[in-house]
């Protein structure tokens, strides 16, 4: 922990007093290099899912926007391509890189946003609670659309008791699927149950890991945040036809084997999500604001505290997400 001066926002740049920001995986794979090792982005100022609120412009910005309850989005994206401009601002042609990796994060008292990444989001939700809407919330949303959900459809979801999962559930059901959770841990398992009130499945193995009889045994969508070979293959096997496998966790070097045979004849796709566009954060905060969505954040750290929630998520430990307040 050290003291730095106060950031100044630059043209086109917000000041923001940060209220909370979220902890989460991504911040852990981002710390070991996952999203980028140039040596010249440290030392780096971590976190992605701050809120908070704006406190001086640079030039070229609004001041009206003084004073507005903001929250980040993670890309840092031009705005102006036409990736950016069909609301696609993950695939942006002219991409600069992550807040909190290619920039100073959330993980301070105070952080310069480009006014581009500083989305409004409503006073009346609890900043710690506010966390949970840039990355969680708003990513289960932009996998939603991405594999098109329709009321009815049944959707798993693999690693379901982490921070993303534990939020894809429940937007999966504000979509009007029906939704089980697959996870290792009996705690975990044991609040997807208790807590959001979906079915839960132990896939410690996924050689004896079933899906429910009511759905014949398969799913419309297998959204999985594992993305190793063989949660990828279960998934496969396990869709009906016309179904549709979702990946957004990637490891280096890492796939998995699949015929042309499978997806002809089932009709199967296989669909990369990323992120999610400025417009779907603004849906994941109208689902928290109205309550569809509950935020779960189990973890509330003074900034002392980061490096053992760090610890907590290396192990598989915390439930739900963690976030710093201040
Ligand atoms: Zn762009």
């Amino acid at each position: 922990m050290v003291d730095l001066d106060l950031p100044e926002p630059c043209r086109g740049e917000v000041l923001v007093r940060v209220e909370a920001c979220g902890i989460g995986l991504t911040v852990v794979n981002y710390i070991d290099g996952e999203l980028g090792d140039d040596p010249s982005f440290l030392p780096r100022i971590p976190g992605h899912e701050l809120v908070g609120t704006v406190e001086a412009v640079g030039p070229g910005v609004d001041p009206a926007r003084m004073g507005e309850r903001v929250m980040a989005y993670f890309y840092l994206s031009c705005g102006r391509c036409p990736r950016c401009l069909e609301g696609f601002e993950p695939l942006c042609r002219d991409f600069g890189g992550f807040l909190g990796v290619a920039r100073d994060g959330g993980f301070a008292q105070f952080a310069v946003l480009p006014e581009f990444n500083a989305l409004s989001v409503p006073a009346d939700i609890e900043a710690v609670d506010a966390t949970v809407i840039p990355d969680a919330t708003a990513t289960s949303v932009h996998v939603c659309h991405r594999s098109t959900v329709r009321p009815g459809e049944r959707v798993a979801v693999i690693a379901a008791g982490g921070g993303l999962g534990l939020h894809m559930l429940q937007v999966a059901r504000a979509f009007g699927a029906q939704v089980v959770g697959l996870d290792v841990a009996d705690e975990k398992l044991a609040f997807i149950e208790d807590e959001l009130g979906v079915a839960a499945i132990d896939s410690s193995d996924f050689a004896d890991t079933r899906l429910p009889a009511s759905w014949d045994g398969t799913a419309d969508v297998i959204v999985d945040f594992l993305g190793r070979p063989d949660s990828a293959r279960w998934a496969i096997d396990n869709l009906d036809s016309n179904g549709r496998l979702v990946c957004l966790t990637v490891f280096r070097d890492t796939g998995f084997p699949i015929s042309q045979r499978e997806l002809v004849l089932g009709q199967t796709a296989v669909i990369g999500s990323r992120y999610c566009s400025r417009t779907e954060l603004q849906t994941a905060a109208d689902l928290v604001l109205c309550g569809v969505v509950k935020p779960v954040v189990s973890r509330k750290a003074g900034i002392a505290e980061i490096g053992s929630v760090i610890q907590e998520l290396r192990a598989g430990s915390l439930l739900g997400r963690g976030a710093l307040v201040w």
